[in-house]
C-alpha cells in the first residue's frame, strides 16, 4: 500500500472521460467533470461538495495495482488536468 495525493483541476477538465475508464477512483459528475471518489464518502454528497471547487485534492491509500491505475488515468487525460504528488514530500510525480 502507498499513498498518493491526486488533484483534479476542474477548471481545466473538459469532461472527455478516458481517465474514468482507467480507475474506479474517478467518475464524471453531471457536468462531466472528473471527480476523485473518496473511500467511505457518499458519491452524491461528494459531487455536491466539489461542484463549485476549482480543484479537488484527495490523498488515497492505494495498492500497487491501484497506484498504476491512477497513473494510467492521469496519462490518459489529453489536457493533463490530473496531477499526482507524493503526499509526504510534496514532490510532483505527474505530469
Ligand atoms: S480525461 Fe481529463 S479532461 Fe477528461 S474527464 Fe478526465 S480529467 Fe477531465
Amino acid at each position: 500500500m502507498g499513498k498518493l495525493k491526486v488533484v483534479v483541476d476542474r477548471v481545466l477538465c473538459e469532461g472527455i472521460g478516458p481517465c474514468a475508464e482507467e480507475t474506479k477512483y474517478i467518475e464524471l459528475d453531471r457536468r462531466h467533470k472528473a471527480v476523485i471518489l473518496e473511500p467511505g464518502k457518499d458519491k452524491e454528497k461528494l459531487f455536491e461538495e466539489v461542484a463549485e471547487k476549482r480543484k479537488q485534492e484527495v490523498i488515497l491509500d492505494l495498492t500497487i495495482d491501484e497506484e498504476d491505475e491512477i497513473f494510467r488515468a492521469a496519462e490518459a487525460c489529453p489536457i493533463k488536468a490530473i496531477f499526482i504528488y507524493d503526499p509526504e514530500t510534496g514532490e510532483q510525480l505527474y505530469p
